[in-house]
């Protein structure tokens, strides 16, 4: 079946892959949006031909503008964040698929999901500092919420047989262990971005590859995961899988586990996500059973990895606490990448935003949300003199 497709995050990894999907499967494009990749998206516009396209930086967009006024019929130009949000709720996309970085993925998440439209979502920020407003809006729009996080995407193919999901009791949601697994802090004292920004088995844009260095990335999909399937946290359980073969397992009230398994190429989920319910074939090889050989199974060290234990207090405590935690990450990893912190605080730091903010009541606003993602970014600046 055709589907029509606006694509927001068109530039990134997940971007660039989702359009290896769309291209595979004849899908044509509403849609798509970038931060200021032009050269990329310019590319992009020419070969998928969308009906609009959103740049949120300002300079990048007077650059597109001038571009596309030689275009014979160039699509819409919307710009800044309210570009953004426009765009994920333009009519005329059957399904947005978000794979915006960071809470800049907030806005446009609940715009699509307010215009009614079905949402595939890689951006996990959205639900991590807003689980609660995307989930209240998903039910009461009655629009499907597609997870393209491999884990999650796992998680919810292992789910597909309606009579069992009922009796669902814990997830085992797997992880690589990144590229320092093993290793003590003593070890990790002189860590560069440069060293963790060699991933072991996926290749992913640079701030998701700091986050699964430190484990935060595990983190964040423990507090997907929680939205996602309604179970608490402590029926989540992080398992390390080395080879990134098991993308996620579900066990029942029987303790029957059932595990999804396929090559780690982000291809998979993300098409998953555009075809479910069905499965068609696509541009991902087939996993060889014939060379795999050995499955290893270990347990995250949370002493030395502070930012998943952080990670699963803050969702414990309910509320805000998760927004605070993600908004002290993004900052901590931002100074990180620009040589200002060092390796081990982005875990000391992302700890201390779980310690020091509360749930408040658990309900709030989108303005509240903010407020707190601006909060745990300041006090992350204050504890680094940066
Ligand atoms: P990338 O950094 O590779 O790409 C991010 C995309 O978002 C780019 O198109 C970028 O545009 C755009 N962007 C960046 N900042 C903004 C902003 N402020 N407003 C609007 N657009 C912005 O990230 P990934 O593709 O790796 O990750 C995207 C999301 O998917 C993240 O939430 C990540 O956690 C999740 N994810 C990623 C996986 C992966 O394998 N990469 C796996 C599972 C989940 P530009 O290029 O112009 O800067
Ligand atoms: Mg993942």
């Amino acid at each position: 079946m055709s589907k029509v497709i606006t694509l927001l995050g068109s530039t990134g990894s997940i971007g660039t892959q989702s359009l290896d999907v769309i291209r595979a499967q004849g899908y044509q494009v509403f849609g798509l949006a970038a931060h200021s990749n032009v050269t990329l998206l310019l590319r992009q516009i020419i070969e998928f031909t969308p009906k609009a396209v959103a740049v949120v930086d300002p300079h990048a967009a007077e650059q597109l503008k001038a571009q596309l006024s030689t275009m014979p019929n160039p699509p819409v130009l919307l710009t800044g964040k309210e570009g953004l949000v426009e765009l994920a709720a333009m009519p005329g996309a059957d399904i947005v698929l978000n794979a915006v970085v960071g809470i800049a993925g907030l806005a446009p998440t609940l715009a699509a999901i307010e215009s009614g439209k079905d949402l595939a979502l890689a951006n996990k920020e959205s639900l991590v500092t807003g689980g609660q407003l995307v989930i209240d809006a998903v039910k009461k729009k009655g629009v499907h919420l597609l997870p393209v996080d491999s884990e999650h995407s796992a998680i919810f193919q292992c789910l597909q047989d309606a009579a069992s999901a009922k009796s669902l009791t814990k997830i085992l949601l797997t992880a690589s262990g990144g590229p320092f697994f093993g290793k003590k802090k003593e070890e990790l004292q002189q860590i560069t971005a440069v060293d963790a920004l060699r991933h072991p088995t996926w290749n992913m844009g640079g701030k998701i590859t700091i986050d699964s260095a430190t484990l935060m990335n595990k983190g964040l999909e423990l507090i997907e995961a929680v939205w996602l399937f309604g179970l608490p946290a402590d029926k989540v359980q992080v398992v390390v899988q080395r080879q990134s073969v098991i993308h996620s397992m579900v066990q029942y009230s029987d303790n029957s586990v059932i595990a999804q398994l396929g090559v780690p190429d982000m291809r998979i989920p993300i098409q998953y996500a555009l075809t479910w319910p069905e499965r068609v074939p696509g541009p991902a090889p087939e996993l060889d059973f014939t060379t795999l050989g050995t499955l290893t199974f270990d347990v995250a060290d949370e002493d030395t990895f502070l930012c998943l234990a952080a990670a699963k207090r803050a969702i414990t405590k309910g509320g805000l606490c998760p927004t605070a935690v993600n908004g002290a990450n993004e900052q901590a990893v931002e100074l990180f990448l620009q040589d200002k912190i060092r390796f081990l605080e982005i875990g000391e730091f992302v700890a201390r935003a779980a310690e020091e903010f509360s749930a408040g009541n658990g309900a709030y606003t989108l303005e509240e949300l903010y407020a707190c993602d601006a909060a745990a970014r300041a006090m992350v600046r204050r504890l680094a003199n940066a």
